[in-house]
């Protein structure tokens, strides 16, 4: 047999008193990692001792503890906590004046009573811990040396601790593969009392009331997933949760009072049939373990792909067919989440788009006690709460990736009775918030940002009084105009907003689809505190900005014809359309509509010679984020086309203007960029592969270049199309575009 290996750090000798699932798993760990020299151990019962001795968990058992810790430089207790003061009293007069001692009971507080009761003066190496780690199983022979890998180790540390003990016992436990917290005992006492000894007291009563029944055998026989899966942990130790409950008793009655007042709120709303309170207690649970999930990972708001790389493969050829509707516009997701909260009555949503930005408003008003059923399909069903009805939310909002949501909830909570904090993702943390904070500032709010550069979170203290404001915005900004109007629905008097040139104006017209009165005098718009919002019908129109991907390949791809249903037409954005048809295409507008404030119509569009042209450039902030669909057009068209005045391309999620022409020249065509835009001269687009630099817009007007190209076209880093465009690939498929996906880990 070869000499066992030990690692630098080893211990000379480690004593467990304990031996049971935790004491045997620490014991395996620490001589799989090669962490201690010598290990001896002990415990309640001389059988068990001999257990461990003779299957080689330790090397010497003890029936004394005292003899098991003499001359160990750690020790490490595992038995249940009420027995702590009684082995510390046992083992003090053989303790190592230098020893670290360290455990891992499942409450703290008893632990430190314990070690306090015994000492005169808590040694230095005293160091509480507790491995949320563990099973319903016990005794020395469910031990697993890998029971704490990839798990959580809370440290407690006391005012006595010294640094130097808490260092080792952190390494200690990061050796055996945990990753290790520190909090103070108080706070672990807390925190696991809601966490862990709730659920086991929940399940312990469960399975007894019902075992207690008469006709209890049928209860078992016909119990369900759902019955086992909630009562599994009812098979744990009893003296070891006799023990925990006992030591952690305040704790535990505070979390079962909250547990209780929730519980009585559900019977009554049972009782009462109360639907929408019913709803609100589903609802509201079913997201929030997503939720925290991402907000602990610091994530995105929802799962995107964006870990994978998705990569498009799009053949030669082909041309779109058909009647279809693409998804729901983004911006317009977003308020009638925020405007149908803060309604008065039950506003329908359909259309919604399900993509993570406008999940996190949802999310937030969810925060804020607002009932909102769905999304299904599209489908949202939001119980308004009226302009006072919003409430505290239990912590801070994440707004994930989603500057919309964080800039235009700030007008919303500037006005609110209570105090909130909004956070996001790495990437929203770095935008700057200060834009929508200074005007906020001067009608009355206080209003934090964070660092020099004004970045989340965003800090804004309840209960101050608004006045109006007349805001002359220092720069073209749809989100800044949104929250300050937002914000002047609670202020005293007129809030006036005026723009230096025009932004998208959706507030504006969902505001008076809501039955608010709004005033438009040129680029000044006028709101007047004090009103209120009447719940509506909306069907959030078809996004123009994805419309504009099979206007543009229907437009380039011989023999097409589709008709694109419900694209929202708002005036500030139907660039696109007059573009194309100034270069020839054949798009027709009908059935043109009201929704919500919003002209909506369906487009139909046919093949067409297409010939290049200048853009005109009042046309460029109409159509601002449809120029990478519109430069495949081009390169598709006769002649040269030329961009001028569109700077602001080079900084969208990617150098659109940059990362366009890369593509375009890879595929054959001439383009040309210039300082605020591109001259592009049409040709024949050939095959190759294109990066997208993870921009969803470059990615799909790629995809579509390939109906006109020579042959296959391969584009990298797709990923992010399914943000903006939930199922791209498979409408651009029954449409008639030959696409397929790959997915490489
Ligand atoms: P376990 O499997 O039941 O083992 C307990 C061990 O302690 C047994 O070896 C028992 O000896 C011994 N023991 C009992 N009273 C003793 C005393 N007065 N003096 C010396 N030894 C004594 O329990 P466990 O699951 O390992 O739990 C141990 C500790 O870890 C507890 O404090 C618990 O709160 C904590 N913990 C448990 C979990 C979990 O999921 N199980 C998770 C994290 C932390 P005998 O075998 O001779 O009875």
């Amino acid at each position: 047999m070869s000499d066992p290996v030990f690692s630098p750090h080893a211990f000379n000798k480690v004593a467990i008193i304990g031996l049971g699932l935790i004491g045997s798993s620490f014991a395996r760990a620490l001589r799989e990692k090669g962490l201690a020299k010598n290990i001896s151990g002990s415990a309640r019962s001389q059988k068990t001792a001999e257990l461990a001795e003779a299957i080689g968990v330790v090397d010497k058992a003890f029936a004394n503890p005292a003899d098991a810790v003499r001359d160990a430089d750690l020790v490490f207790l595992a038995m249940p906590v009420q027995a702590t003061e009684s082995v510390l009293r046992a083992i003090k007069p053989a303790l190592r004046a230098d020893a670290i001692i360290t455990d891992g009971g499942s409450s703290k507080g008893n632990v430190e009573a314990a070690a306090r009761a015994v000492f005169e003066k808590i040694p230095a190496g005293f160091v509480p811990g507790h491995p949320i780690a563990g099973s319903e199983q016990s005794g020395v022979l469910a031990g697993r040396a890998d029971l704490f890998l990839r798990h959580k180790v809370i440290l407690t540390p006391l005012p006595e601790t010294s640094p130097d003990a808490l260092t080792s016992v952190r390494a200690l436990w990061q050796a055996m593969g945990a990753e290790v917290l520190e909090m103070t005992v108080a706070k672990h006492d807390e925190v696991l009392a809601k966490t862990s000894h709730l659920p086991h007291l929940l399940a312990f009563s469960l399975v007894d009331t019902l075992a207690r029944e008469s006709e209890n055998l049928d209860i078992f026989r016909y119990a369900a997933g759902g019955f086992r899966d909630f009562t599994r942990i009812a098979a744990s130790d009893p003296v070891m949760w006799h023990d925990i409950f006992l030591a952690n008793k305040s704790a535990v009655l505070n979390a079962l009072q909250h547990f209780t007042d929730g519980v009585s709120e559900l019977r009554d709303a049972i009782e009462q049939e109360d639907s929408e309170a019913l709803l609100g207690i589903f609802t509201r649970a079913k997201v929030a373990r997503d939720h925290f999930t991402h907000m602990l990972a610091g994530t995105a708001y929802t799962k995107t792909m964006k870990s994978k790389n998705i990569e498009f493969l799009v053949q030669a050829g082909g041309a779109l067919n058909g009647t279809f509707r693409v998804p729901g516009d983004k911006s317009i997701s977003h308020r009638s989440i925020m405007l149908g909260s803060i309604a008065e009555g039950v506003t329908e949503v359909s259309g919604f788009l399900e993509g993570e930005d406008a999940l996190a408003t949802l999310q937030a008003f969810r925060d804020m006690g607002v009932v909102i059923e769905g999304p299904n399909n599209g489908a949202v069903k939001i119980h308004g709460v009226g302009l006072h009805g919003l409430q505290a939310p239990p912590g801070a909002i994440y707004c994930g990736n989603s500057g919309t949501s964080m800039r235009l909830l700030s007008g919303i909570l500037a006005a609110q009775a209570f105090d909130t904090v909004m956070t996001g993702d790495a990437s929203l943390s770095k935008r700057p918030m200060e834009r929508v904070a200074r005007p906020l500032r001067a009608m009355g709010a206080e209003i934090l940002t964070t660092g020099e550069k004004g970045t989340p979170p965003v800090t804004i203290k309840g209960g101050k009084a608004l006045k109006g404001l007349h805001y002359d915005m220092p720069m073209a900004s749809a989100q800044v105009k949104s929250c300050v109007l937002l914000a002047g629905l609670w202020a005293e008097g007129d809030t006036v907003v005026t723009e230096p040139a025009p932004t998208r104006d959706h507030t504006e017209r969902m505001l008076r689809g809501f039955g608010y009165d709004v005033k438009v005098e040129g680029a000044t718009v006028t709101v007047k505190g004090g009103g209120r919002l009447t719940a509506t019908r909306i069907d959030v129109p078809a996004d123009i900005s994805s419309a504009a991907f099979f206007m543009v390949g229907a437009s380039i791809a011989e023999g097409s014809d589709v008709t694109l249903q419900h694209v929202g037409l708002n005036p500030t954005r139907i660039g696109v359309i007059n573009i194309l048809r100034a270069m020839g295409g054949d798009l027709t507008v009908f059935n043109a509509r009201e929704v919500g404030g919003e002209p909506v119509a369906d487009i139909r569009i046919r093949s067409a010679k297409l010939k290049g042209i200048r853009i005109p450039e009042d046309q460029v902030p109409l159509a601002i984020d449809e120029f990478p669909s519109l430069f495949i057009a081009a390169a598709c068209a006769e002649g040269e086309t030329v961009l001028t005045g569109a700077e602001e391309l080079r900084v969208k999620e990617s150098d659109r203007i940059q990362v366009m022409a890369d593509g375009l020249t890879t595929l054959g065509i001439k383009a040309e960029p210039t300082p605020d835009g591109i001259v592009i001269q049409g040709g024949q687009i050939g095959s190759g592969r294109v990066v997208s630099h993870g921009d969803h817009r470059i990615a799909m007007s790629f995809a579509m270049a390939a109906l006109c190209s020579s042959g296959p076209i391969e584009i990298e880093d797709c990923a992010n199309v399914a943000t903006s465009f939930p199922d791209f690939t498979g409408l651009a498929r029954r449409a008639g575009l030959h696409i397929a996906v790959t997915e490489k880990e």
